[in-house]
């Protein structure tokens, strides 16, 4: 029997679902939260008919979802999906590549290897880096770390997938004090430590500040990052890998989305520098609108990544090319390199640079709204983030925060800058309109005078 009604089934619903996305709540209401209650059901005895479960997930999950790919959700930093990104993840789908071996997918390897070319270029990173493929910048952390590790401890004649870190000789990390969590993850992982660390100081924006670097050396790591957070702020990133190049430190830059600054001429200048380090890892499901999971690791030094990821085992044939399990911790993944390879053919470099100014136009626009109406903009909005303070109080602008989340036009985030509650608007998103935006603002507003009235 034929695959296809099943699949024009599917291809319905999802269309029905995202046609629908941009007058819903971005929020799942009450009703449709309880219904996923349904699902709770034992284990069913027997097989039920394929339809008939997509039929199910439609009725009762989609309702459920939080609106995220719509153009009105700006929390943490999460990007939409592209149509061409969305569409070719259904037909690597419907491919089922295992993307870890050319010899089983050459295919997905020949694809992955163009995207990831396409991506260096496009980001500005230098001619012949390594890449890879993984779940994300958390990830892409760990690989560009891993690749740091192998490097800096090879040089002092230690092998450390050889003879792990038990008696090896001990390595200087250095981050900046606004790190993110993930990247202190990634040290976790890799036996580096999340305390071992040294801080550096950190300006009003959250950047490094070049001129605080402890001493460096050829045994330091040095991890940048291209986009804080909550101020969108990238470290200075050409100070920092001057200096470590003159020491012979390695420089990991994670610039999960602020990396893309480098993709809008306008806002390139931002990203000065980046190009210096010694790898870097990026997000592709945030700023490049890919579906998740989807995240690069880049390696000026291939060898180095090599020697960090690459196994060998009889069975596991080798090809003359790339073989994008060298590069990765997983050997069997998913072929995500196919979205961002049509995410790229989609847009080309103008429409890449497009997306980034467009989000950050759109993130002035909410700061200057926030400011017209009086409301104090916590950061210097150059890039895609806005963080913002209601009535001068943390409790007032938690108030805010919840009744945002709670009326279900946008979605918006908290967090505590500098000691400061704040709410946080990220724009991240091909599908935000300028009709977006100022719903959102106006509804952001709106509760915002009403909350502070009743003050
Ligand atoms: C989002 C983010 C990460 C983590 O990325 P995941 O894709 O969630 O793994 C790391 N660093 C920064 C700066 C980020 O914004």
């Amino acid at each position: 029997m034929s695959i296809r009604p099943l699949l024009d089934l599917t291809a319905a619903a999802a269309a029905e679902y995202l046609d629908g996305v941009p007058e819903r709540s971005v929020v799942p209401t009450a009703d449709a939260l309880a219904a996923l209650g349904s699902l709770r059901r034992p284990l069913p005895d027997g097989p039920a008919d394929a339809e008939q479960v997509l039929r199910e997930l439609h009725a009762v999950g989609s309702p459920a979802t939080v609106a995220t790919t719509g153009g009105r959700y700006f929390g943490f930093v999460i990007g939409g999906t592209l149509p061409a990104a969305l569409a070719a993840n259904w037909m690597a789908g419907a491919w089922d590549q295992n993307g870890g071996l050319s010899v089983l997918s050459p295919a997905a390897a020949a694809i992955e290897a163009v995207a990831m070319g396409w991506l260096a270029d496009v980001l500005g990173l230098p001619a012949g880096v390594a890449g890879g493929f993984v779940t994300g910048a958390t990830m892409a952390n760990f690989t560009g770390l891993a690749a740091a590790r192998h490097a800096l401890l090879a040089r002092a004649g230690w092998d450390v997938e050889a003879q792990g870190l038990f008696g090896a000789p001990p390595l200087t990390v250095v981050v900046g004090d606004e790190v993110h969590v993930s990247a202190l993850k990634a040290l976790a992982l890799l036996g580096l430590g999340r305390e071992r660390v040294v801080r550096v100081p950190v300006d009003g924006q959250g950047r490094m500040r070049a001129d605080q670097l402890p001493p460096l050396d050829g045994r330091t790591l040095v991890l940048v990052q291209a986009g804080n957070v909550n101020t969108g702020a990238l470290d200075p990133a050409g100070e920092v890998c001057s200096a470590a190049r003159e020491a012979g430190a390695w420089v990991h830059v994670d610039g999960a989305f602020g990396m893309w600054a480098a993709a809008a001429p306008a806002r390139a200048h931002l990203a000065a520098g980046v190009e210096l380090a010694d790898s870097w890892a990026v997000d592709a499901h945030k700023w490049l609108n890919v579906p998740y999971d989807s995240g690069v690791a880049f390696c000026r030094h291939p060898d180095a990544m090599r020697a960090a990821m690459a196994t060998a085992a009889a069975y596991l044939v080798r090809g003359d090319e790339r073989e994008p399990d060298d590069y990765t911790p997983e050997v069997s993944r998913r072929a995500r390199g196919v979205e961002v390879w049509a995410a790229l053919a989609a847009l080309g470099r103008t429409g890449v640079a497009d997306l980034v100014e467009r989000c950050c136009r759109h993130a002035t626009r909410f700061a200057e709204g926030f400011s017209a109406a009086g409301h104090e903009v916590l950061n210097d909005v150059q890039l895609n983030q806005v963080m913002v303070r209601f009535g001068g109080s943390d409790e007032a602008t938690r108030r805010v925060i919840a009744a945002v989340q709670a009326d279900g036009t946008c979605w918006c985030g908290g967090t505590v800058w500098q000691g400061r509650a704040a709410m946080r608007v990220s724009v991240s998103s091909w599908a935000t309109t300028e009709e977006d935006v100022e719903r959102s603002l106006a509804a952001i507003l709106r509760l915002a005078s009403g909350i502070l009235a009743e003050a």
